[in-house]
């Protein structure tokens, strides 16, 4: 089973080229926001850690987190973004660890693909074996989060700012998927690096 690393910056495709690798072949895919979403349920080291380092303000009253409020309470403040960070970070690349090692001993799937945002600056990338690059034209990717996700222009440049560093990890990515077109180049691409 290859573990391939799926980034790109926001609104290239990433999740949609994910999900059409599972459609085609024999792939396991996995969010990494997901994971990051487990991090904060109840029952968790991280859960306890956050509790521990930033209070129970943002808890609802059956004690779970408020995952809103934990954001208003992080994001404004770049102490507590990289605090809140250096907790969820590292237990979600141990969740994928075990889920690798677990994965394989199903003996189902020749792919294990960790989509994420953020693959280079988590460190995710390093249980990777090969990194694939999702791109497509700014002026579509903008295009698309406006009239699929309901974005406005101040919300997209804002996001595409906080991204920029991005490009930089282009160079350390096999693998690039150009999605400017209709999902059917998609697939043809993944074809042809995904051979069975
Ligand atoms: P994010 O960084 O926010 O997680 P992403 O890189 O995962 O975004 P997607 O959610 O896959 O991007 O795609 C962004 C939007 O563009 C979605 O609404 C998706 O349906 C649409 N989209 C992606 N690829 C295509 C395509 N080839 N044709 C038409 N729409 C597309």
């Amino acid at each position: 089973m290859k573990i391939i690393g799926l980034t790109g910056g926001i609104g290239s495709g990433k999740s949609t080229v994910g999900k059409r690798m599972e459609e085609l072949k024999a792939v396991k895919l996995q969010m990494t926001d997901d994971i990051g979403h487990i991090a904060l349920e109840q029952g968790t080291e991280s859960y306890d850690k956050i509790i521990e380092s930033f209070g129970k303000s943002f808890l609802k009253e059956n004690g779970e987190i408020d995952r809103n409020l934990l954001g208003q309470l992080v994001f404004a403040n770049q102490d507590k973004l990289e605090k809140l960070n250096a907790i969820i970070h590292p237990w979600v690349i141990d969740y994928l660890k075990r889920d690798i090692e677990n994965t394989k001993k199903e003996n189902k799937y020749l792919y294990y693909v960790v989509e994420s945002a953020i693959l280079f600056q988590t460190g995710l990338d390093r249980i990777c074996e090969e990194i694939w690059y999702v791109d497509a034209d700014e002026e579509i990717r903008r295009t698309r989060l406006q009239e699929n996700r309901g974005y406005n222009v101040e919300k997209i440049d804002s996001i595409m700012a906080q991204q920029r560093e991005n490009e930089v990890f282009k160079k350390q990515c096999q693998v690039f998927i150009l999605n400017n077109g209709e999902l059917s180049e998609v697939d043809t691409q993944i074809k042809k690096f995904l051979k069975e």
